[in-house]
């Protein structure tokens, strides 16, 4: 349920139909709007009375349902876009923000060198794991806290903010003194728990679908982290699985534009995952900035052929500075800015 209020209705109003909704045993939630403000109200369903009495208070226009599972993730209750400000870069705006590093951080020297070139390239952030989900037990999971002294020392090097993974609910603290944003993973879209707490952490979240996750289903996770009153969030399309095995995954396009048409967040494309190979990673990336997506998340290592981890679709930091000036054109074209 949504109680949409009037244009013009004063704060005390909003906090009068906040108070009177949980005295009703609603959860409230509110989105502020450019034109007026809503209230998101989560409740037992059919609690029609509640309803009528919270349409007749000063400042409501009307409580209206809404049709989707999700509720606080979807268009319904927010019309305009969420702009996510993570230590001062801005997704969901007119700018087309890439965000570009090595899968994982390996040594000091290898990502400092990765976070000067994508910088110099037009890269806003740092991506780089220190903790790391591996299909195989055996490979390389990550340096853990010393990964993330590093990240913290190529930010201090280079000023872009970092972004990196957060596995297991337990590292969220050590992640949290470091990182910039969580990233939540393929494998963790559907880790209730982890997404409930980084709902509870107030730093901003970047919630990647799952390699067999519906959009209806990755909007539900996006729900779990909203819900607990963390607004700053931002979801990545990273490809999905499907009968084809020419690449790693399949690039799921269409769902930036629906992704767009039923939630207000920010979604960004991360084309290396999909790809699995290099060569691909160009006409993905493109082919995002042209969907209407709000950014990039793209591997690049100093060298990928020395790379601990998905070095074979990762860029080096040449062919990553010729795709920015390529996407230039394009994102001009739909009226973004890279
Ligand atoms: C990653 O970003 O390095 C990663 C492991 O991605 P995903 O969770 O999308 O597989
Ligand atoms: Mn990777």
């Amino acid at each position: 349920m949504i109680v949409v209020m009037k244009i013009g209705a004063t704060e005390a109003e909003l906090e009068h139909v906040c108070k009177k909704a949980e005295e009703l045993n609603f959860t409230t939630h509110i989105i502020y709007g450019k034109e007026r403000n809503v209230v998101g109200l989560i409740g037992i369903e059919g609690n029609k009375e509640g309803v009528s009495l919270i349409e007749e208070l000063p400042g409501v226009d009307k409580v209206v349902p809404i049709s989707k599972p999700y509720k606080l993730a979807s268009r319904e209750v927010k019309r305009e876009s969420s702009i996510v400000d993570v230590a001062g870069v801005k997704f969901g705006g007119e700018d087309f923000v890439v965000i570009a590093g090595p899968c994982s951080v390996e040594r000091e020297d290898q990502i400092v060198s990765a976070a000067v070139r994508v910088k110099e390239a037009g890269a806003r952030m740092l991506r780089g794991g220190a903790f790391k989900p591996r299909t195989s037990p055996y490979s390389f999971k990550g340096l853990g806290e010393d990964g993330l002294r590093l990240l913290a020392k190529a930010r201090e090097a280079t000023g872009l903010p970092v972004v990196t993974e957060v596995v297991d609910p337990k590292d969220i603290e050590v992640v949290d003194k470091y990182a910039d944003m969580f990233q939540v993973g393929a494998r963790n879209i559907q880790n209730f728990a982890l997404l409930t707490l980084l709902g509870q952490a107030r730093k901003p979240v970047l919630l990647k679908r799952g390699p067999a996750t519906t959009i209806d289903e990755f909007l539900m996770a996006a729900e779990y982290i909203l819900s607990e009153n963390n607004r700053n969030l931002v979801l990545c399309e990273r490809g999905i699985r499907t009968f084809e095995t020419a690449t790693r995954n399949t690039l799921d396009i269409s769902c930036v534009p629906v992704v767009k048409a039923k939630s207000h967040l920010p979604i960004i494309v991360d084309p290396s995952h999909a790809a699995g190979q290099a060569r691909y990673v160009p006409a993905l990336s493109k082919a995002a900035v042209a969907a209407g997506a709000d950014g990039l998340i793209i591997e690049v290592h100093p060298d990928p052929e020395k790379a601990l981890c998905d070095g074979a679709q990762s860029l080096n930091p040449s062919q990553f500075a010729v795709l920015m000036n390529e996407m230039k054109a394009i994102a001009f074209a739909v009226g973004r800015r890279i």
